[in-house]
């Protein structure tokens, strides 16, 4: 970018909650039912019916209040936000306006340098969603309601963000919270996790905010990367061409990699919101707060802190194991077996995460229970078994379902720790193979290495190796005499 200009940039994320049922009906949220089908008279706006507000919703917005460090308001109402779309059946959406349940909260990013910065988070709010209009079918405009109604999160932060890499970063962590919570999937494809972009542009130094354009249709986080980087530089080439930024609502085109404003008719300015008169005001109160701050699970920044601190493990480490809640519960399921979390960590991001992306299923579907990977590390540590017999074992762990105890015990694969057995191999390699003696005695020491695989190949790799290494050098040392 320009060095003498900065981006202005604010994230409006729509998050669609986990609730079996919609926001005020009955109906299922069920994605990819059979269009039109999950609809009562409350979600198709029939004259004279009355919404009825879920708790769980209120619950999971709490909740998410709570987890980015915003004030949850005592009170809070709804507002109808009216306009006039094919998808929209009531001709208007009931959403938060004035008083949304939440604001004045932060999360905390964590760039690539290491550094940390607080990004702003101005209100979370409660709305239903609009169903969906499918323009590519023919000539035709097909319309599903089945998405009316269902529960969503606006998730606004404040323009704090300066970079695609802090935007990416900022939409990472809140999936990562919302994971986290259980009360979004995160599926940006399937559009649960939605993100539109306001960005603007000034000189640097300046505190005065450029005007904003805002850029819709952002289905994948690199696709928010991509067309803000895109809509920064026109912006800044518009202001060097001495032209102006007209305040708009663009479209990102993932295919050509380009912003194209909306229609005029797609964009309504004023929405005329006024409070719903069939839903009465919101009340949490302290007691109702203090039981949902029972029930949040231990966070992903507070799990980062405990695995470096408290496991001594890399950042890097630590950073990859609480990615999820359940990878971060498989890894201490593990480490309440073994306490070599080193080890544990090794295993659960190699071994594991490899297994797992191979397969394409998630943790909680991996057929090695994290016991049994804890067993098989504490018979590493123990000298049962070496860690190369370990790796080959492993694909019969997954496979087989496996106490990884049987299976050592059934192949005959306990690792070889006598030291006058292994004493006896090591000098039957040795009188097999003089002249590579000879040629390590005489300095070549790359021999050394070869006799190990000798003597690794007659016991089928059961050998302990700290232990042929030590009385190898030995009897070399013999051989010298
Ligand atoms: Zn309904």
């Amino acid at each position: 970018m320009d060095s003498r200009y900065e981006a202005v940039i604010g994230l409006e994320v729509h998050a669609q909650l986990l609730t079996k049922t919609k926001i005020f009906c009955g109906c299922s949220t069920k994605f990819g039912n059979e269009p039109n089908s999950n609809v009562c008279a409350v979600c198709l706006g029939h004259p004279g019916v009355l919404p009825v507000l879920s708790r769980k919703v209120v619950e999971f917005s709490i909740l998410m209040g709570i987890a980015t460090n915003c004030t949850i308001n005592q009170n809070s109402v709804f507002a109808r936000k009216n306009y006039f779309y094919p998808d929209l059946p009531k001709g208007y959406q009931i959403s938060q306006y004035e008083l949304p349940i939440c604001e004045n909260g932060y999360l905390e990013i964590r760039k690539k340098d290491g550094s940390k910065k607080r990004i702003g988070i101005t209100r979370i709010h409660m709305e239903e969603d609009a169903g969906k209009s499918i323009h590519d079918q023919s000539s035709a405009t097909l319309v599903d309601v089945n998405r009316c109604g269902v529960p969503l999160l606006e998730i606004v932060s404040e323009p704090d963000i300066r970079t695609q890499e802090e935007a990416y970063l900022y939409l990472a962590k809140m999936k990562q919270i919302l994971l986290y919570l259980g009360i979004c999937d995160g599926n940006m494809e399937e559009g649960s996790l939605r993100c539109d972009a306001n960005v603007s542009i000034r000189s640097i130094g300046s505190q005065k905010l450029g005007t904003k354009t805002e850029i819709k249709n952002l289905n994948s986080f690199r696709n928010v990367e991509r067309a803000i980087g895109y809509e920064v530089k026109r912006q800044i080439e518009a202001i060097e061409d001495g032209e102006e930024i007209i305040q708009q609502t663009l479209s990102w085109n993932a295919d050509l990699s380009e912003a194209h404003p909306l229609r005029s008719k797609e964009e309504a300015h004023d929405y005329r919101y006024f409070p719903d008169p069939d839903l009465i005001p919101i009340v949490v109160d302290d007691n109702w707060n203090e039981e949902i701050k029972l029930i949040i699970p231990e966070l992903p920044d507070l799990k980062l802190e405990k695995f470096i601190n408290v496991y001594s493990l890399p950042f890097y480490d630590a950073d990859v194991l609480t990615q999820s809640a359940d990878l971060a519960d498989y890894y201490e399921k593990v480490i309440s077996i073994t306490d070599d979390f080193k080890t544990a960590s090794n295993w659960v991001m190699g071994e594991v995460l490899g297994a797992i992306n191979e397969k394409k299923i998630s943790i909680k579907d991996f057929s090695v229970k994290p016991e049994n990977l804890g067993k098989l590390i504490n018979l590493i540590k123990n000298g049962t078994i070496s860690n190369k017999i370990a790796k080959e074992i492993f694909p019969d762990m997954i496979n087989d379902e496996k106490d990884p105890e049987e299976i050592i015990k059934g192949n005959n694969l306990v690792q070889i720790s006598d030291e006058s057995e292994i004493t006896a191999i090591i000098l039957e390699v040795l009188d097999s193979n003089k002249t590579q003696v000879e040629s390590y005695l005489s300095g070549n020491e790359k021999v050394y290495g070869f006799l190990v695989g000798q003597i690794m190949k007659k016991t089928k790799g059961k050998a302990n190796p700290g232990i042929v290494n030590e009385l190898l050098k030995k009897e070399l040392l013999k051989e010298k005499d």
